[in-house]
C-alpha cells in the first residue's frame, strides 16, 4: 500500500473479491482454493510453497501443485471416513508438513478445522474436543498415547482418530486410522464442493488470557479479509519469503501462518522448533526472509540476547517486520530500527477478528507505541456509554474509552461455539465491542491503554498498565514488566509492578530503590509503589502476560482457568 488515505477511500470488499478467483464454475469463495488450486491453475504449480525446517536441521520444500495434491488427498480420506461438511476435524500436533495437510484439506472438505496446541495436557484437550463436538481428530502417535488415549472414553463425539504413526513400530494403537495407509488409499483428486458465504470454516480457542478460553469460529469469506491483510498491512508480495512465527494452535498462526500467506502466493517458512535466539537469526539469515510477523514476548527475549547477534548476520533480505498479540512496547519499535535498520510494525486484532484491523503499514510513519490506523475496509471507534445509555464514540484524544468495530468485514467471527450468549453480549448500539481500552489522536492512531480487566482505578484515575510497563521497560536493568491493580487500606489500590532483569543484571536492595525512584520520575501518581522481582512472567502459551494470575497470585485468590499457562501442568 504506497498511500494510506486513498487506499482507504477507494477500498471496498467487492475489489477484493475480483482480485481472488473463486472456486471454478462460479461455486463460491473457499479458503483453500484461494490458498492453493487457483495458483496451481494459473500456471505457479512450481513454486515452493512451504519450506519446512525440522526441529533436527531437517529442510524439506513442498511445491504449491504438492500441497495442492496432498491436501486433494487428505480431503479425500476425509470422505472415505464418512465424514461431513461441517464436521469439526481437529488436529494437535508439533508444527509439522502433516499439521498444513490436514487444515487445508480439511476446509477442502468443508468441515471445520480446530487446530489445538501441541503442548496442551489432556485435561485442555478433552475440554475443547467437548466444547467444539469433534468428530475427527489428526495427532501423532506420541501425542495420542500421552494426551489422547486416557480421555478417549470422555469424548463421545470423537469418532475418527488419524494417526501419525512410527513406521518402525508395527502395533498401532486400537481405534485409529493409519496417516500413511490411508493417505495411500486416497485419490488425488478432489473437486471441492460449492462453498457458501457462510460456510463455517475455522473453530479457534481463545488465548485464554482473561479467563477461560472461548471458541470463536470462522466462515470461508474469511480469506477476503486474510487476502487483503496479508497484502495491505503485513506487505506481502507473490513469491516473498514470509516466515510467521505463531503456531497455528493460535489464530495467528493459521490466519497469517496458512491462509493469508498461501492466498498472496508467497513461499512461507515453517520452523518446528521452540524460540532459540541463535536458531531464529539465523534462519532469517539462511532462508532470506523478507517479510517476518512475530510478537513482542519474542521480540523483548530476543532484545534481552543483546544486539551482537543480529549484528553479525546478514539480514539484507528482510523487507518488512511486523508484531502482533500484545502491545509492542516503544522500546522494542526502536530496537528494531537500531538493531535491524526499520521499525517492527505493531498491529491489533483478535481470535474473534480473524484478521488484522488496526496496523502500522509500510508506507506510513511508525509512531512507537502506537497500534496504528484501521485497515481500509474497517470502521473502528473509541466508544463509551452516553448519559442516554447508548453507545457514543470518543472523539477527544485524550479520553480513553473501549475500541469497537462495526461488525461488517467478512473475517468477523460468527459465533462462540454453542454459546450464543456471550456472543450476543459482545454487540451493541451496531458495534463489536472489544474488552480493549484504547485511546485515539489527532492523526487517527490508535493506542493500546488495557484490557478492561486489567486497567487500574487508583486515586480517581485509570491507569493502563501498558503504559506503566512501556515506562518501567525504559530502564536499562528491565526486561518485563507486568503491572496489577493491590488494593490497600489507605489508598483504595496501589500500583504493583513485578519485574524481570535484563542479562548482566542483579536484583539488589540498591536496584529495588532506584526502579521505585525511576518510576515515581517519570509516572508520577501512576508510578509502582511496590516492585517485585521474578524470574519470569506468567504467560499464556502464545506469549501474553496474565496479569490476572499476578494478581491472583499476589491476592492469594484462586487462579482460574490456567489451561494456556505456559509451563504450567496443563
Ligand atoms: P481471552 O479472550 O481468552 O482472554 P485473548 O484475548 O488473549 O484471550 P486472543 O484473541 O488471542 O485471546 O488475543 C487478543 C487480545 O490480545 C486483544 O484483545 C488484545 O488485548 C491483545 N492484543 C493483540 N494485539 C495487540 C496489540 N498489537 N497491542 C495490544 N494488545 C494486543
Ligand atoms: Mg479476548
Amino acid at each position: 500500500m504506497s498511500d494510506y488515505a486513498r487506499e482507504r477511500a477507494s477500498f471496498s470488499w467487492e475489489s477484493v473479491r475480483a482480485e481472488l478467483d473463486g472456486l471454478p464454475g462460479g461455486r463460491g469463495l473457499n479458503i483453500a482454493y484461494e490458498a492453493l488450486g487457483r495458483h496451481v491453475a494459473k500456471g505457479h504449480g512450481d513454486q515452493t510453497a512451504i519450506i519446512w525446517l525440522g526441529k533436527r536441521g531437517e529442510r524439506r520444500e513442498v511445491t504449491y501443485a504438492d500441497l495442492d495434491s496432498l491436501t486433494n488427498q487428505f480431503a479425500n480420506l476425509l470422505a472415505n471416513q464418512g465424514v461431513e461438511a461441517g464436521d469439526r476435524v481437529y488436529s494437535l500436533a508439533g508444527r509439522i508438513p502433516e499439521l498444513y495437510v490436514c487444515a487445508l484439506g480439511a476446509l477442502k472438505h468443508r468441515a471445520i478445522f480446530c487446530p489445538l496446541f501441541s503442548a496442551f495436557g489432556p485435561e485442555p484437550v478433552a475440554e475443547r474436543l467437548n466444547l467444539g463436538e469433534a468428530r475427527v481428530l489428526f495427532t501423532t502417535e506420541r501425542l495420542y498415547k500421552r494426551r489422547i488415549a486416557g480421555i478417549r472414553d470422555r469424548i463421545p463425539t470423537l469418532e475418527h482418530v488419524i494417526l501419525l504413526a512410527d513406521p518402525k513400530k508395527p502395533d498401532k494403537p486400537e481405534g485409529t486410522v493409519d496417516w500413511a495407509e490411508a493417505m495411500g488409499d486416497a485419490s488425488l483428486e478432489y473437486e471441492i464442493g460449492a462453498t457458501g458465504p457462510d460456510t463455517p470454516a475455522l473453530l479457534h480457542f481463545t488465548s485464554g488470557t482473561t479467563g477461560t478460553p472461548k471458541g470463536a469460529y470462522h466462515v470461508h469469506e474469511a480469506v477476503l479479509t486474510h487476502y487483503a491483510t496479508g497484502k495491505l498491512a503485513l506487505d506481502m508480495h507473490p513469491s516473498d519469503i514470509y516466515w510467521c512465527t505463531a503456531d497455528p494452535g493460535w489464530v495467528t498462526g493459521t490466519s497469517y501462518g496458512i491462509s493469508a500467506p498461501l492466498a498472496n502466493r508467497v513461499t512461507m517458512i515453517i520452523d518446528e522448533a521452540e524460540f532459540d535466539p541463535k536458531r531464529w537469526y539465523q534462519i532469517l539469515e539462511e532462508e532470506k526472509v523478507q517479510v517476518w510477523y512475530t510478537a513482542p514476548t519474542a521480540i523483548r527475549m530476543l532484545m534481552k540476547t543483546g544486539p551482537e547477534l543480529p549484528q553479525s548476520k546478514d539480514l539484507s533480505a528482510l523487507r518488512f517486520m511486523g508484531s502482533v498479540g500484545e502491545p509492542l512496547n516503544p522500546q522494542a519499535v526502536i530496537w528494531g530500527q537500531e538493531v535491524f535498520g526499520m521499525p517492527f510494525h505493531d498491529n491489533w486484532w483478535q481470535t474473534e477478528t480473524g484478521g488484522i484491523m488496526i496496523a502500522n503499514y509500510a508506507s506510513m510513519d511508525v509512531k512507537p507505541g502506537s497500534m496504528g490506523r484501521p485497515m481500509p475496509g474497517i470502521t473502528a471507534g473509541i466508544v463509551r456509554e452516553g448519559d442516554d445509555g447508548r453507545l457514543r464514540e470518543v472523539d477527544d484524544p485524550s479520553k480513553d474509552g473501549e475500541l469497537a468495530l462495526r461488525p461488517d468485514w467478512p473475517s468477523v467471527f460468527r459465533g462462540y461455539w454453542n454459546n450464543k450468549e456471550r456472543y450476543d453480549a459482545c454487540f451493541r448500539d451496531g458495534w463489536y465491542l472489544s474488552g480493549d481500552l484504547a485511546r485515539r489522536d489527532e492523526d487517527g492512531y490508535y493506542w493500546f491503554v488495557g484490557r478492561s480487566d486489567d486497567v487500574i482505578k487508583s486515586a480517581g484515575h485509570l491507569i493502563g498498565p501498558f503504559e506503566v510497563e512501556s515506562v518501567m521497560m525504559k530502564h536499562p536493568a528491565v526486561a518485563e514488566v507486568g503491572v496489577i491493580g493491590k488494593p490497600d487500606p489507605v489508598a483504595g489500590t496501589i500500583i504493583k509492578a513485578f519485574v524481570s532483569l535484563q542479562s548482566g543484571h542483579e536484583w539488589t536492595e540498591e536496584l529495588h530503590r532506584e526502579l521505585i525512584g525511576f518510576g515515581r520520575k517519570n509516572l508520577g501518581t501512576a508510578a509502582p509503589r511496590e516492585i517485585d522481582f521474578v524470574e519470569s512472567l506468567p504467560k499464556t502459551r502464545s506469549g501474553k502476560i496474565m496479569r490476572r494470575l499476578l494478581k491472583a497470585r499476589e491476592l492469594g485468590l484462586p487462579e482460574g482457568d490456567t489451561s494456556t499457562l505456559e509451563g504450567g501442568d496443563s
